[in-house]
């Protein structure tokens, strides 16, 4: 049985009600988990506020702020985290960014600065957040990410973002390969195309979903609590022996040559 009881998670990226991460947090709520959530700062407070009420019904026992830019936040996380729970077993990295500008058109014209910070927010975050995890991992643990098909194959418009996707998915791999001897595993689902506050920043975004709605197997794409129960499974004790991999959540559409 799924059982997540007594098992502390920590939820990133988490923004509103639409969100992949939101998903997760009801289904690893589901099964029992204790759980925390960050969230993205603004001055004007404005995501603290609406992700603190949207989170309310699942009774986070954690609530910080942390921008994976900002070093200082994710130390501060981490040290609440072992201060309040003393040991950490599931980390949910759900986070991406890419200026809005290299999310359309052609990849040859991403500027550095926009590569450098699609790559730092979406790609090195898993990393550092691995990192300053793993010292609370006493009872080993599992990490999971979102990546998606454009870090694969050429998606119009995902651009900048299939870059980082693919460095993602190779350090799900050296991740895996690093905290495999302390019994943390790190795993990716690859969503298929879902409307969220992210993913309506890439061009064309209504399209692909209606490409996929006719060409997967299951002729649909996938909802936000699907990818939540995968997640939620590969957290438990059920995948104990799976890590390093990228498991799709796409309906198959990514099996489809024609
Ligand atoms: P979303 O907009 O709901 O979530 C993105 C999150 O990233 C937000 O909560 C935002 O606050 C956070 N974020 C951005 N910059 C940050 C920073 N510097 N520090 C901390 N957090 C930051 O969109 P989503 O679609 O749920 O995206 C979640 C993940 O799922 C992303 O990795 C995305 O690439 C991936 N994904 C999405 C789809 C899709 O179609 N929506 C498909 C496959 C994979």
């Amino acid at each position: 049985m799924l059982d997540l009881a007594g098992k502390n998670a920590l939820v990133t990226g988490i923004a509103n009600n639409r969100s992949i991460a939101w998903g997760i947090a009801q289904q690893l709520h589901k099964a029992g988990a204790n759980l925390g959530v960050t969230y993205l700062p603004d001055e004007k407070g404005r995501f603290e506020k609406k992700v603190r009420e949207l989170t309310e019904p699942l009774n986070p026992s954690v609530f910080l702020p942390c921008n994976v830019q900002n070093d200082e936040q994710i130390e501060e996380t981490f040290q609440a985290i072992g201060e309040k729970w003393g040991k950490l077993d599931i980390l949910i990295h759900c986070l991406a960014f890419a200026n809005r500008e290299d999310l359309t058109g052609e990849f040859v014209d991403v500027s550095r600065s926009g590569f450098a910070t699609a790559l730092d927010i979406s790609t090195y975050s898993l990393a550092r957040l691995a990192r300053a995890a793993k010292p609370l991992m006493t009872e080993g643990g599992s990490i999971v990410t979102l990546t998606y098909l454009g870090g694969v194959k050429v998606i119009p418009n995902y651009n900048v973002m299939g870059i980082a996707k693919s460095g993602l998915e190779m350090s799900v791999r050296y991740l895996a390969s690093d905290l495999g001897p302390s019994n943390i595993r790190v795993n990716g689902i690859s969503a298929g195309p879902i409307r969220t506050l992210a993913s309506s920043a890439v061009g064309g975004i209504l399209d692909m979903i209606r490409h996929v709605e006719e060409i997967a197997p299951l002729r649909r794409t996938v909802t936000q609590n699907e990818v939540g129960n995968t997640a939620a499974f590969l957290c438990s004790d059920l995948a104990s022996g799976i890590t390093g991999q990228i498991v799709y959540v796409d309906a198959g559409y990514e099996i489809m040559g024609m």
